[in-house]
């Protein structure tokens, strides 16, 4: 369960019961493909996070006059994918209940899978944003229903169609993006995020989930990751990003940012990268 851990991300330490975002971190990188290593993201941002400041001059919001707590890292039953599941969702209906709004620090993609089941008991017409390299809509992967390569056909599972939207995306297999297209299952941009803000406009008044996936940035600037793909978007892009979810006075109802790897970068700039998306997301949750 939540664990008052000492750590916490910068200045992200009001308590609990004051708190309107609660940001966990969930160390599961047990499915993961190729380059494992995501279960030391979140303890990584904490400890790089004194690197930046508490002021986002992009969103003029700062962390230290806003309520958000970081509970730590969840603990988890080591090697059963099931379990650990059953414990980001149990964790995260607490935060629910408790009125309050989930930003999940991966792992691999797949925790993401459990905070959807659980957004969807309080938020059943929720919307999710999903930027990332890769499509993740698999039905199976290496035989297995969960994986991070599936997680979001399994949301589509919960969601249904027209209320996915992927931007971003440049890996997949062409069964997936056919699935894409079929009758509208969900929106997908290639490569790219120039649709964001018409899409925005869609989701006005409506509630979202945002699953940010590492990996949508390009490697150059975000090598620490576990399957780098080339072509991804720009940090510049990734704000204006922010700036239209601001704009647009979107109502983000919980959030996740996955697979950090912070090894595979030894200049540890992937792991700072991380800590200015966090930033920035849990200012625009706790903003509304
Ligand atoms: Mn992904
Ligand atoms: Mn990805």
């Amino acid at each position: 369960m939540l664990l008052n851990n000492t750590a916490h991300f910068l200045a992200m330490d009001v308590a609990y019961e004051e708190a309107d975002v609660i940001v966990f971190g969930a160390p599961f990188d047990g499915t993961t493909s190729y380059r494992p290593g995501t279960r030391f993201a979140a303890n990584g941002m904490r400890n790089e996070s004194d690197g930046i400041e508490t002021y986002s001059p992009l969103l003029d919001l700062d962390i230290a006059t806003s309520c958000i707590r970081d509970v730590g890292d969840l603990e988890f039953p080591r090697g059963n994918t099931v379990k650990i599941l059953a414990e980001i969702k149990k964790v995260t209906q607490k935060i629910l209940t408790d009125q309050k709004k989930p930003l999940m620090l991966g792992g691999e993609h797949l925790v993401t899978l459990p905070v959807i089941e659980a957004i969807v008991e309080t938020y059943p017409d929720v919307n999710l944003l999903q930027l990332d390299a890769h499509t993740d809509l698999r039905d199976t992967y290496l035989g297995e229903t969960l994986s991070h390569a599936t997680v979001i056909r399994r949301c589509w599972d919960l969601l249904g169609d027209g209320r996915i939207f992927q931007f971003g995306i440049r890996s997949g297999t062409k069964t997936e993006f056919g699935f894409s297209l079929v009758e509208n299952h969900t929106y997908l941009e290639r490569f790219a995020v120039t649709t964001f803000k018409d899409i925005l406009h869609q989701l006005v008044g409506k509630d979202v989930y945002v699953t940010i996936d590492l990996d949508v940035l390009d490697p150059a600037l975000f090598p620490g990751t576990g399957t780098p793909e080339p072509g991804g978007l720009t940090y510049r892009e990734l704000e204006t990003i922010f700036l239209a979810l601001k704009e647009a006075n979107i109502n983000l109802v919980g959030a996740d940012i996955v697979e950090l790897s912070p090894h595979y970068d030894h200049s540890n700039v992937s792991t700072i990268v991380a800590c200015k998306v966090l930033r920035e997301l849990s200012l625009l949750m706790a903003h509304k």
